[in-house]
């Protein structure tokens, strides 16, 4: 089972993918807990990526789809995975398309969860905090930014599932158990079909 986790910043994208990953033994793919392994080890690649990041901008899709292309064709992705916070560009989902139609593969759901924004900042704040300020954007002028380039960026992408029939909205103001419930049920009625 192949699943892609769709939402703006802080909307639970990365609760809901350990989760899932937890309970059905697919892997979760954070393309943002790689690139701030990348920042951490201070390669080259690192320190390009550093800037980048703390201003809440997109990383080139060249590097983003390499990195996924390299994990997915791993073993421990073979029972399936959990894309989180991949794709965020269209160009990113067509990618995303043809490796996997190459591979024979191809994604079973996307879940993407609805928040408001106000709400949205007010986590942000909340997660800066219990983590003493160790992401470098975890502020509300980097949320800003960063939620304007969701918007731009990244909304567009889900009419390109829609499409495809694969989308599910949640309601991802819900108390963490109650989205993740909903998730599974969406997961479980469809291997039932
Ligand atoms: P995240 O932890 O998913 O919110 O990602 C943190 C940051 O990593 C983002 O603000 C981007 O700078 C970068 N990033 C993560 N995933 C992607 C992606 N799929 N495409 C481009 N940049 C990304």
């Amino acid at each position: 089972m192949n699943l892609i986790m769709f939402g703006p910043p802080g909307a639970g994208k990365g609760t809901q993918s350990a989760l899932l990953q937890k309970k059905y033994r697919i892997k979760q793919l954070s393309t943002g807990d790689m690139l701030r392994a990348e920042v951490a080890s201070e390669s080259d690649l690192g320190k390009r990526l550093k800037g980048i990041m703390a201003s809440g901008q997109l990383v080139s899709d060249d590097i983003i789809i390499e990195l996924i292309a390299n994990c997915i064709s791993e073993p421990e992705c073979e029972k399936g995975f959990i894309l989180d916070g991949f794709p965020r560009t269209l160009a990113q989902a067509e990618a995303l398309d043809n490796m996997l139609s190459h591979m024979g593969r191809k994604i079973d759901h996307v879940i993407a969860l609805q928040v408001d924004e106000e709400a949205l900042i007010d986590r942000i704040h909340a997660r800066a905090a219990e983590t003493g300020g160790a992401r470098s954007d975890d502020n509300a002028e980097v949320l800003k930014n960063r939620l304007k380039v969701y918007n731009d960026q990244t909304a567009p992408v889900l009419p390109f599932y829609e499409q495809k029939g694969l989308l599910r909205k949640i309601d991802g103001m819900q108390p963490i158990e109650d989205v993740s419930e909903q998730i599974e049920t969406i997961l479980e009625n469809s291997k039932a079909a």
